[in-house]
């Protein structure tokens, strides 16, 4: 707990290898969103504290990318030991800025240790391709080379792993990086690069600078920015692809979502509805992944319904470090009465509130930011709720007469960030994963959240861009290819 308390302050930036504190004139609180208890203040940075950072990963840029990359995956080995050792206490800090359970904040943990795992292979993943004799005597080959400074733009839900999407590709390929973490959760990265400092990583190599809409267009817009890796909304990702892009900079936008799940009667009941009661409340359906739809066909229109129906009503909702909390509260007051607000929509629509959490009684905890697990059956697919991405605890139930309408009831969201069906036809399966319009699909899955080393592949508005985060497609991101043809005539050597 000493940790927490050193943090009930004004957060610094991380600059050029030192700890600076802002000089900005606005601060944001951050609380506890399950007590709005006030955690620490969080810098609007200014502009010029971002041109800071960009100058210092400019300057560590030329050494850092001389330095061979089995030496650069040395420091990613120790951040690895680091991470492990120190994991229960950013889990912790985690719970307390974001709300999520303790169990879920541990298992973030060890998806941002994954991203530093495969990052390490950088030896054999960053390498090329040569052909001898693409004509007599001549050979052509491909290398891969960093960019230079390269920044990310991070959301609230994931405060930890979502920065660790990028900070170890970007660095092991050999660009220098910048982060911008969310104002809302800045508590628990701080910490993290705290932890970085240990690994003894050159001045400059990594920098995290604190604020809000100024800092993120200075990133936008500066000249010596290569690239710009953005999660968040989809307004904002929009607004982050267009702005950089028109900048010249290689943009990955990861946006919102709206995803489905497909549950056939011949699921097994049972599994299913653990696992989307998972998907739909875990993180307080604050996952971009969160299950947000299910879409039922035939008996199971009736038979999961009533099953998730009982199994949300019994989660145990509260404080995310109490033992036994099963779901934690929602990140801000603003998100409670946005999500009640839209629950109270969907009703007015039509839908049935077969559970509703609206404005629920969490004894020892009346002040924090909390809505229970929220059941609307019968959602219109036309309807605004079925098309606006909630992001909170809210699942709704619509009824559909086989896979075809429910693939085409899918297929009218303009999000595509996954899609999950149960069943236990083969047939089925093959079809929903052939003709699903979204870019993660679940198999009895139901978070398709895919391992680092393969693509975060979000579709239509949940992603703008071509490469996407992790996996080898982070490697072609974080890296400019050098196509080189080369003619060494014989005659040449002769001379020795
Ligand atoms: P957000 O869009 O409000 O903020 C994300 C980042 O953008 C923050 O760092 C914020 O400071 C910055 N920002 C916000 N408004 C801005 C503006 N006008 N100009 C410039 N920068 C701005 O998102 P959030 O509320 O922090 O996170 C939740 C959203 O993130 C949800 O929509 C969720 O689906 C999405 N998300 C997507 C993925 C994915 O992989 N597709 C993963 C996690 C979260």
């Amino acid at each position: 707990m000493s940790t927490i308390q050193a943090h009930t302050t004004q957060l610094p930036n991380h600059i050029g290898g030192q700890w600076r504190n802002s000089a900005a004139t606005e601060f944001l609180k951050v609380v506890n969103p399950a007590s709005n208890e006030l955690l620490a203040e969080v810098p609007v940075s200014p502009g010029r504290e971002v041109v800071d950072a960009i100058e210092a990963a400019a300057a560590a840029f030329p050494e850092w990318r001389r330095t061979p990359p089995e030496e650069r995956i040395q420091y990613l080995f120790k951040l690895k030991q680091l991470l492990e050792e120190y994991l229960e206490e950013l889990a912790r800090l985690i719970t307390l800025e974001n709300g999520k359970t303790i169990g879920e904040s541990r298992a973030e943990m060890r998806r941002a240790v994954e991203s530093v795992e495969v990052a390490c292979g950088i030896t054999m993943l960053m390498q090329g391709h040569i052909l001898e004799d693409v004509a007599r005597g001549i050979d052509e080959m491909t290398i891969r080379q960093p960019l230079g400074v390269v920044a990310a733009i991070t959301p609230f839900n994931f405060p930890v792993m979502v920065p660790f999407w990028f900070l170890p590709f970007a660095i092991a390929c050999g660009n220098t990086f910048i982060l911008k973490p969310s104002e809302k959760v800045p508590v628990s990265i701080r910490r993290a690069f705290e932890i970085i400092e240990q690994t003894g990583l050159p001045a400059g190599v990594v920098s995290l600078v604190n604020g809000t809409k100024a800092a993120v267009d200075t990133l936008l817009s500066h000249p010596k920015v290569r690239a710009i890796s953005f999660v968040g909304s989809t307004p904002v990702a929009k607004y982050v692809y267009s702005t950089a892009a028109a900048h010249g900079k290689r943009v990955q936008a990861q946006g919102g979502a709206k995803n489905h799940v497909v549950v056939l009667p011949d699921a097994d009941m049972a599994m299913t509805t653990q696992i989307v009661s998972d998907s739909a409340f875990g993180c307080a359906g604050q996952r971009c992944l969160a299950v947000s739809v299910a879409v039922t066909v035939g008996e199971a229109q009736r038979t999961f319904r009533d099953a998730i129906t009982q199994t949300a009503g019994s989660l145990r909702v509260g404080f995310g470090l109490d033992d036994g909390v099963q779901m934690g509260p929602v990140i801000t007051r603003e998100s409670k009465a946005r999500i009640e607000g839209l629950i109270a929509k969907g009703a007015s629509e039509g839908a049935k509130v077969l559970l509703d959490g609206r404005n629920p009684r969490v004894p020892g905890h009346e002040t924090g930011n909390f809505v229970r697990p929220t059941i609307l059956d019968g959602v219109a697919p036309d309807r605004e709720l079925s098309q606006t991405e909630i992001f909170g605890p809210v699942l709704s139930l619509v009824h559909a007469d086989g896979v075809e309408q429910a693939i085409d009831i899918l297929s009218r969201s303009s999000y595509g960030n996954a899609a999950s069906i149960f069943t236990s036809s083969g047939g089925a399966a093959r079809k929903f994963r052939y003709e699903a319009p979204a870019g993660n699909i679940g198999v009895n899955i139901g978070v398709a959240a895919p391992m680092a080393y393969f693509p975060f592949s979000g579709w239509k508005d949940s992603f703008l861009g071509v490469l996407h985060g992790q996996g080898r497609d982070a490697v072609e991101f974080y890296t400019d290819q050098k196509v080189v043809i080369e003619r060494w005539p014989k005659e040449w050597s002769r001379k020795f």
